[in-house]
């Protein structure tokens, strides 16, 4: 059965942390909703209540250091049982009158959308469902993305929600909002293939600033600290084609210079991904930068693939190295030997790419980690010539490392997301300490 084209709003909610910044940030899941929901004939609207580039905004949004920047934030208290964290805590985003006069601004929807991302960021959403309902008081708020599907029960209680997605939208979207408005379609694209999704609707936004890609969705690994196998527990590709031709489109159309990767393995199987798809950025000429703010798997780093990275454009490299205990890895992941790390690096700088461009990610504030094994990290990576940057560990539900993370733990982990935020070392058995963190700070500037 069909009816009149229904309006569906998608929402980007609101981050209450101590710090936050747009490094390279984006709805992808829900912006590729909005285009799924927009090729099938629905009406949509989309609200980011993180819009660095809204009209009220009273600082001047310009588009800063290849399109990162930061949020605007409004102090407000912490969250119960984190007031004694010396730190000021804040609404990133957009004022909530604002929010509420844009969503007075358009047509009632039949059905809103909200996505989550970080697990202890569910107070942020929680206020922007809260915001809806004041506007919107029947209307459905569906509730998806990362915090929703690794705290499918914390959300079903506490987000205001009136139905929680666990898992991947796309291949439920249509479904859901068939079921809501009884309004369908026939399916013009195949939710198993990547080629076939229509280009995130990045165009919804105020401002388009810079792209993100994700040319793979899961990880053929599993970490103990990472949740991708859990979230994506199917690894899919996009075709190298495809990809390229996505970048030539942002570019050509809105002029787009910055592209950020969100894979979780970009590298993985070089010769059938990687190398053609960085040969088909070269091979079209375009003149862009890219970005992978996630990690790359350093074991795949060859003289080829580095020397690739470097012609296609690559401007900022961020390497998942973690720790340098190499010998004491196992139980955390697979990913590298000393040596392979620093031919890796060699590599890199070979291909041309310098210190400030290649960054290793150092987990800090795992359990039982001491200063030292940091120390010894930073040191180890500062000497092979790249940069450390240190990676705060946030204990995850469905992790192999999340018992001893709430063993470790001096909050009760398993009470409530907020005492999961990586910004107060949850997993250390001191208090949060500013020096520790200012010493941590100071080693990784190299003083
Ligand atoms: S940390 Fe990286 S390599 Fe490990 S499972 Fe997660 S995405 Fe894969």
């Amino acid at each position: 059965m069909t009816k009149k084209t229904p309006h569906i709003l998608l929402v980007n909610p609101w981050i209450h942390d101590f710090a936050a910044y747009d490094f390279w940030a984006k709805p992808l899941g829900l912006l590729t909703l909005a285009s799924i929901l927009r090729l099938h004939g629905f009406s949509v609207s989309y609200i980011d209540c993180l819009d660095r580039f809204h009209p009220k905004s009273l600082e001047e949004a310009s588009v800063k250091r290849q399109g990162r920047g930061p949020y605007l934030k409004t102090q407000i208290p912490r969250p119960k049982g984190l007031e004694d964290i010396p730190r000021t805590f804040s609404r990133y985003g957009i004022l909530p009158e604002w929010f509420i006069n844009d969503l007075l601004s358009i047509p009632a929807p039949e059905l809103v959308f909200v996505t989550s991302l970080m697990t202890y960021w569910y107070p942020g959403v929680k206020e922007t469902i809260v915001r809806i309902k004041e506007v919107f008081q029947d209307i459905p708020v569906v509730l998806g993305g990362i915090y929703a599907t690794l705290c499918h029960d914390h959300a079903v209680s506490q987000s205001g929600a009136d139905k929680i997605v666990i898992g991947a939208g796309e291949k439920k979207i249509l479904t859901i909002a068939e079921e809501i408005t009884g309004f369908s379609s026939a399916l013009l694209f195949k939710p198993e293939d990547l080629d076939t999704y229509p280009y995130p609707a990045f165009d919804l936004q105020r401002k388009i600033s810079y792209i993100p890609l994700l040319t793979t969705k899961g990880c053929p690994f599993s970490c103990a600290y990472c949740a991708s196998h859990f979230l994506n527990p199917e690894i899919s590709r996009r075709s190298p084609d495809s990809i390229v031709n996505e970048i030539c489109y942002w570019h050509e159309t809105f002029g787009i210079m910055d592209f950020a990767f969100y894979d979780d393995a970009l590298l993985i199987d070089p010769g059938n991904h990687a190398v053609p798809l960085l040969e088909g950025i070269i091979n079209k000429s375009v003149n862009v930068r890219f970005h992978t703010p996630n990690a790359l798997h350093i074991r795949e780093i060859s003289k080829k693939t580095a020397s690739l990275m470097f012609n296609a454009g690559f401007k900022t490299l961020r390497l998942g190295l973690e720790t340098v205990s190499f010998d004491k890895r196992s139980d955390l992941d697979k990913k590298v030997k000393a040596e392979e790390f620093q031919q890796a690096v060699s590599y890199l700088k070979e291909a041309g790419f310098n210190k400030n461009q290649v960054g290793a990610y150092l987990l800090v504030g795992l359990p039982g980690q001491s200063i030292t094994d940091i120390e010894l990290a930073v040191k180890t990576v500062q000497k092979s010539g790249i940069t450390p940057v240190p990676a705060y560990y946030t204990p995850i539900p469905h992790t192999a490392l999340w018992n001893r993370a709430v063993k470790s733990s001096r909050y009760d982990l398993e009470s409530d997301p907020v005492f999961t935020n990586n910004a107060i070392l949850p997993c250390w058995r001191e208090a949060f300490s500013w020096k520790d963190i200012s010493y941590i700070k100071k080693i990784v500037r190299g003083e």
